[in-house]
């Protein structure tokens, strides 16, 4: 697939991309789906084609995911124990189970964010330069 000089040199905005990464759908088209499994993202886009083998999320998804866990879990653990004083293993079995349902929902999301931020950045493999996405679009 060639795409038009122009459409190359579009700007790609990093906002759109970033929501609809989060959505899990396609930063480009807003149509097809970013993951082909839970956190797997797809080879490429079903609807426009795009190449997304070439993403490079690696460890930035559960940085920020913790990140963000940690800022919702401890402020919330602090009002309880502040409005209820519940015992220690009430905390624990609470705020445990808590924090791992917030992680397995969030973590996709994040995901999706930082693969549709590295297509507006034209990062990694979605460089036009990159030789394997060159490649790619070359078949
Ligand atoms: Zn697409």
């Amino acid at each position: 697939m060639t795409q038009p000089a122009t459409a190359l040199a579009a700007t790609r905005s990093k906002r759109q991309a970033m929501w609809r990464g989060l959505l899990g759908r396609c930063p480009a088209c807003n149509e097809g789906r970013v993951f082909a499994r839970y956190l797997k993202v797809a080879d490429q886009c079903e609807t426009c084609g795009l190449e997304l083998s070439g993403h490079q999320a690696d460890d930035a998804p559960p940085y920020f995911t913790i990140f963000i866990v940690g800022h919702i879990i401890i402020p919330v653990a602090l009002i309880v124990e502040r409005a209820y004083q519940p015992p220690l293993f009430v905390h624990a079995g609470i705020f445990c189970v808590l924090s791992v349902i917030v992680t397995l929902i969030s973590l996709p999301m994040v995901k999706g964010a930082v693969v549709g931020l590295q297509w507006a950045l034209r990062m990694h493999g979605f460089s036009e330069t990159d030789p394997v996405h060159v490649e790619t679009r070359e078949r």
